[in-house]
């Protein structure tokens, strides 16, 4: 057996998964036809507590398809440098939308300094974009943002008239973590983005909420985008199983995470980051390059990023019983 711990996005859909998707009754969603996807749609905008949902193929589409349905041309959006929706999607709101991004330097704990949020939001000014929209990320980098964090950005934004936009990628994970319900959780926002094909396992999906005109602009925008698609039921029916049998199990990954953190914390010259939920990352000092290190992992089966700082991943193709395995063979890396 491979052990891939690069990311929890290369969990495989698991018999039952295929099975579900195999079953599934579909129809052209283009023409609104397609019952497993009403359905879908349906349940994710009830559990995040929204009117409506629209499911698209990534979690970079349905940040795209919020940006542009927020913004305009010449308007802003406010944003971490590190966060998914700034840095990792190719400058799509821009190159898309015209749409001006004001970035920050994220802190510690994942999230934005507000008072340098506030500082940068612009006043009606000819010289300035339009200050439109602020965007969080939870999880980020496997950390919890904090729900009394996420309170003061929404007194922020409405103290200036702003949108709030979640990039909710990993937010099961946060809810499972926290012990918050998913509405609870996306409540402060105006529009939440969540991915099914990261921890919880699915080949495809996110889905992107909020109220109903909000959604009804994304549906214009994905369209446009090519996004529109036919009889893609068995995707949403993989979403569906995965609602029902892959949440709860996501506290496996985070415990599996905390061990795998307190293990290596064992071996010498390693500096481990405390686990939140199913990340975690480490600096390691070794007379072998990161690629050496990689390559000999490789040998035995296991798959790991090749930088000095390593991100592991844990997800339900890594059993428990994998961690020491795992740990005895990074040991015996860093000593070959
Ligand atoms: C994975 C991820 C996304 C979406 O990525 P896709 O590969 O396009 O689905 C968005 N935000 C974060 C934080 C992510 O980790």
């Amino acid at each position: 057996m491979i052990l891939d711990l690069r990311s929890d996005t290369v969990t495989q859909p698991t018999p039952a998964m295929r099975e579900a998707m195999a079953g599934a009754p579909v129809g052209d969603d283009v023409f609104g036809d397609d019952p497993t996807i009403n359905a879908l749609q349906q349940r994710v905008a009830a559990i995040t507590g929204k009117q409506a949902a629209l499911i698209a193929s990534s979690g970079t589409q349905t940040n795209l398809l919020a940006l542009l349905s927020h913004c305009q041309r010449g308007e802003e959006y406010l944003v971490g440098q590190e966060y998914h929706t700034y840095r990792y999607e190719a400058g799509g709101a821009a190159v898309l939308g015209g749409i001006v991004p004001q970035p920050f330097e994220v802190e510690a704990d994942g999230t934005l300094d507000l008072a340098s949020v506030e500082k940068r939001i612009k006043p009606d000014d000819p010289h300035f974009p339009i200050s439109r929209l602020l965007a969080l990320e939870n999880t980020h980098t496997g950390k919890v943002i904090s729900q009394q964090y996420v309170n003061q950005a929404r007194t922020l934004v409405d103290q200036y008239g702003l949108n709030l936009h979640l990039d909710g990628a990993r937010l099961f994970n946060a809810a499972v973590a926290s012990g918050c319900s998913l509405a609870e959780l996306a409540a402060p926002f105006d529009s939440v983005s969540l991915c099914f094909s990261k921890g919880l396992g699915t080949p495809v999906g996110s889905v992107l909420v909020g109220d109903r005109d909000f959604i009804a602009r994304a549906h214009r925008w994905r369209k446009m985008l090519g996004g529109g698609m036919r009889q893609a039921g068995v995707i949403a029916a993989a979403m569906d199983y995965a609602l029902d049998h892959h949440i709860n199990r996501l506290a496996d990954d985070h415990a599996n995470a905390k061990l795998l953190a307190s293990e290596l914390a064992k071996l010498d010259g390693i500096t481990v980051e405390p686990a939140q939920t199913n990340m975690v990352y480490l600096n390691y000092d070794s007379h072998l390059t990161a690629q050496k290190v990689c390559q000999y992992l490789k040998q035995h089966d296991i798959i790991v990023g090749d930088s000095q700082r390593l991100r592991l991943v844990t997800h339900l193709g890594v059993p428990q019983t994998a961690i020491a395995h795992f740990v005895a063979c990074f040991a015996a890396a860093l000593r070959s």
